[in-house]
């Protein structure tokens, strides 16, 4: 088999497997925090209860046929499901573009960091919608980050590349802490959840700690402009936020493009 014949193969597979894998986050995100098993019951409509047979249940092209509608009781199917298969599968394909490059067959730390990495976003989405849902989010998500970030320590592991990932788990742990800490000292209250305590301090352990700076900038910038657009709309104060979703996006996009960034700005600094 020629190299290009085995790289359309690997593109083809991974979406396939980014689509199916996407569905079971939408399993995830509605089940997990609820407390409820992922594999009893076998999906079913939420209105009519009639289960969902296999051909209801293709990812994006089942929601295309049944026109977003349940197919016994025409109940709405949120747009939700199809989006979080989609956004599955494009996060796992630039995985493949930003650590295989599609050269394949290549170096085989190359695929560690690609399986690894799809890991990370889909385990991202996850946390991304239970906090935006519930602000719950289930601490299993955080294990899989930190089993993550440990495996990819592997990879390349130079003594200043440790030190990185030292600081990034370290540092930006202790820095949501401390500033927590401040917070509740002079608020009385928690300014910042132990959930994103965590979530911030694996992302530093599975990105490092340069990378990480540009996650907290992108999540802060994302922040100001939500909470100036929420404060416009909603004249509510002292409502609690879901930072995690911030977070996420911020550290998403620290994973694809940090690279790029850091190096830009270690070049500008000469
Ligand atoms: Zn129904």
């Amino acid at each position: 088999m020629t190299e290009l014949a085995i790289s359309i193969i690997t593109i083809v597979l991974t979406i396939l497997l980014g689509l199916c894998v996407g569905s079971f986050l939408n399993v995830v995100i509605y089940r997990l925090p609820n407390g409820m098993s992922l594999a009893k019951p076998a999906s079913h409509c939420p209105k009519c209860q009639n289960p969902i047979r296999w051909y209801d249940n293709i990812p994006v092209l089942s929601y295309l046929i049944l026109g977003g509608k349940c197919r016994h009781c025409k109940e709405k199917i949120s747009f939700r499901y199809p989006f979080v298969e989609l956004l599955n599968t494009a996060m796992w394909f630039l995985c493949l573009l930003c650590f295989t490059n599609f050269i394949i067959p290549s170096n085989p730390m190359n695929w560690l960091r690609f399986v690894v990495s799809c890991i990370v976003c889909s385990t991202l989405i996850c946390i991304f919608f239970c906090d935006l849902d519930s602000m719950e989010i289930p601490e299993v998500l955080f294990l899989v980050l930190l089993i993550c970030g440990l495996v990819l320590l592997l990879d390349n592991p130079s003594m200043e590349r440790l030190m990185q990932k030292v600081f990034g788990f370290l540092g930006a742990g202790l820095l949501f802490y401390l500033v927590n800490a401040v917070y509740k000292l002079i608020r009385k209250r928690d300014g910042i959840g132990f959930g994103d305590i965590e979530l911030v301090a694996c992302a530093g352990l599975i990105i490092g700690g340069y990378h990480m700076i540009f996650a907290l900038v992108v999540s802060c910038v994302l922040g100001g402009i939500a909470l100036i657009i929420i404060s416009a709309i909603r004249k509510e104060k002292g409502k609690e936020y879901p930072f995690a979703v911030l977070l996420c996006s911020g550290i998403a996009l620290a994973l694809f493009v940090g690279d790029y960034v850091v190096n830009c700005y270690i070049g500008l600094l000469g």
